[in-house]
């Protein structure tokens, strides 16, 4: 199954380049196999692909990830596409042990002692869940883009995860910002209103800010940490390595509990 997946991709690949956003969606679905699941962050990529999928009546699962730390006015969005559309987003939340665990070892807001802590955090409440959403899947969409980050620069259109075992395909891989702007002011898509106050990579409420004139798109998220390590483990590379995730009980958490106010 795994090789039939990676020529598949390698094929969907080759001919994705010229077709729309809604054709790459279509070629997927009716390509993948099966089970063919979207992860939205509700963030203005991932809206353009909502409108195309519920406005299409696309046969595809659309799923987020409610960590428990996402800003208002991302609740305030969910809710309001629901009712445009007349779906629903499924939503896939931490397990209560894992969380319960982290929370009383590293502290609520343990992610800004040591990147490590960070990393176990969004495990917990990102990782984990993602491969509950992922379970039983043949493809994946995301709303990445090359242009989002030196990180992303290199990736491909489609592309095999070999640690999931499944397609992984961006249909949005080659937009810019501008483009997509442009696109759902037109279409009348909703976007989260935190993109007008410079939001423009939104995640968790406490690991993300505004950027000021002149800062990458994703400067925004975990700027307390070092560029190119920014990234939460949800995608992996090409060989299959996720971002390391040991979430249950951080080997320095009484490190961490040591440069807490006493
Ligand atoms: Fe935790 Fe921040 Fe990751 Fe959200 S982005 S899961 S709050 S570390």
């Amino acid at each position: 199954m795994c090789a039939e997946r990676r020529h598949l991709a390698g094929e969907l690949n080759a001919g994705f380049v010229a077709l729309t956003p809604l054709e790459r969606l279509r070629t997927l679905v009716k390509r993948a196999g099966g089970p063919v699941v979207f992860t939205t962050s509700l963030g203005i990529e991932d809206q353009m692909i909502t409108h195309l999928i519920f406005a299409n009546d696309l046969p595809v699962q659309v799923k987020t990830l409610d960590t428990g730390r996402l800003f208002p006015q991302t609740y305030a969005l969910w809710r309001e596409t629901e009712e445009k559309y007349g779906r629903r987003i499924k939503a896939l939340y931490p397990q209560a042990e894992a969380l319960e665990t982290l929370v009383n070892d590293q502290g609520i807001d343990g992610f800004y002692y040591a990147p490590e802590f960070r990393k176990n955090c969004c495990g917990v409440r990102k990782v984990e869940p993602l491969a509950r959403a992922l379970a039983g899947a043949a493809g994946w969409i995301t709303g990445l883009r090359r242009d989002q980050s030196a990180n992303r620069s290199d990736m491909d259109f489609v592309s095999f995860d070999g640690a999931r075992g499944l397609i992984k395909a961006n249909p949005i891989f080659d937009w810019t910002r501008d483009a997509i702007v442009a696109f759902t002011a037109e279409q009348g898509v909703p976007v989260n209103a935190l993109h007008a106050k410079n939001f423009l990579s939104i995640g968790c409420a406490p690991c993300t800010r505004a950027i000021r004139p002149g800062e990458p798109e994703r400067a925004g998220r975990w700027w307390w940490e070092e560029e190119t390590k920014r990234e939460c483990g949800l995608h992996v590379d090409d060989a299959g390595r996720p971002v390391r995730n040991d979430a249950h009980r951080p080997a320095s958490a009484d490190a961490a509990f040591e440069r807490l106010p006493q």
